[in-house]
């Protein structure tokens, strides 16, 4: 038999979905990949059903369909006061994870270099293995996961062709400042890259942080390809519905990388989904008052366990300090305590960059009995897990 192509042999599965699979086997609360168990809105379940028997089965437009890219366009301007043209500046993806990638194929080429910060979300790394570009790894440094401007500085005198930014962050949480944001977006116009962001968590932020959007800033605009989605805003992760909003001529580029790679997004999700993007501040609010609650929840029962964790300032995830379980391997450690705690966590180890070990990921986006039944559980960990 031929070889098989070696486009794939830098990378594994991924561990965040692998740890659901594991936490399934188990029987564990599953705290690794991050996606609710609570209702998406009602109002979008409703229209779902009615649309079950109107005319949305076939293919909508590749791009996205025209109602559903009008409802964001207008709901993005709210937000981010930019206005855009929803015909030549929004393709609808499946999911932020398509959007990624499409972006990711548009903006680069075989042998591009792109700034990566890390800890970062999985996929970034595949993304960039898949593009045949090089990850440029920028730390982001713990406790605070904040970042030195003159090691930023470094990577983007290596001219790379675009640095990927979550904000906010997953795993660590950490929300940019205004004045951040401007130190990047002053190196991007310096060294001329792109701004890839990936703003799936923008109304998932907790007082006294607020969102900015990397696109608002002054010359930004023109460089900056954002990539966000429905999944976490609206509680419908399985929907996968995502989005890449950018000038025209980047636009261009994604619509025949998602044409080719997807041809569309479920066209009866999309219709259904518009009835969300049509909510109001209430909405948005609610959502805020909701994470606050549950972050507040869970961050005060690991407290009252005696395990060392961060505080998010955005997103749904907390990093759980292992070193005093003297564990060699983290997934190992995530492995045990799916099968002898029987709470899932993803091992941190998959996010950095840099040798660390002493992490793992939780995520609190589940109802309040769910997150005091993990509770429950962890309270033995020092038992249990103790060697
Ligand atoms: N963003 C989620 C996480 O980090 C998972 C997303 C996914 O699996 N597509 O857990």
């Amino acid at each position: 038999m031929p070889a098989l192509s070696n486009r794939t042999d830098s990378f594994t599965d991924s561990v965040i979905r692998r740890m659901t699979r594991i936490s399934n086997e188990y029987g564990a609360v599953n705290l690794s990949q991050g996606f609710p168990d609570f209702e998406p809105p009602r109002e979008i379940l409703t229209r779902l059903v009615e649309v079950a028997n109107e005319d949305y089965h076939q293919y909508s437009v590749t791009w996205g369909a025209q109602n559903f890219r009008e409802a964001l366009a207008k709901k993005y301007e709210h937000f981010s006061g930019i206005a855009i043209d929803p015909d030549s500046e929004i393709v609808v993806t499946c999911g932020s994870t398509e959007a990624m990638m499409a972006a990711m194929m548009s903006v680069t080429n075989p042998g591009d270099k792109v700034i990566v910060f890390s800890p970062f979300y999985e996929n970034y790394g595949a993304d960039a293995v898949l593009c045949g570009a090089e990850p440029l790894y920028v730390p982001l440094v713990p406790p605070e996961f904040g970042f030195d401007p003159n090691v930023l500085e470094e990577a983007f005198r290596q001219k790379p062709k675009a640095m990927i930014l979550c904000n906010p962050s997953n795993p660590c949480g950490k929300v940019f400042t205004k004045d951040e944001l401007e130190i990047i977006a002053g190196l991007a116009k310096k060294y001329d890259v792109f701004i890839i962001t990936d703003e799936v968590y923008e109304h998932i932020v907790y007082a006294p942080n607020v969102h900015s959007y990397m696109a608002a800033l002054p010359g930004m605009r023109e460089r900056t390809v954002q990539c966000s989605s429905l999944s976490k805003t609206y509680s419908i992760t399985g929907w996968r519905l995502g989005y890449v909003i950018a000038p025209p001529d980047i636009i261009d580029r994604v619509k025949k990388v998602h044409d080719f790679l997807t041809v569309g997004a479920a066209a009866p999700l999309q219709e259904a989904a518009v009835a969300g993007l049509d909510f109001g501040d209430d909405y948005y609010k609610a959502l805020q008052e909701k994470y606050t609650e549950k972050r507040e929840l869970f961050l005060r029962g690991l407290d009252d366990i005696g395990l060392v964790h961060t505080e998010p300032q955005g997103a749904y995830y907390v990093l759980v300090d292992i070193s005093g379980f003297g564990y060699e391997s983290d997934l190992d450690f995530c492995t045990r305590l799916a099968q002898k705690v029987g709470v899932g966590a993803v091992p941190g180890s998959s996010f950095f960059k840099e040798p660390e070990n002493r992490f793992i990921r939780l995520h609190f986006a589940k109802r309040n009995d769910t997150l005091n039944e993990a509770l429950e559980r962890l309270d033995s960990i020092k038992i249990k897990m103790g060697k």
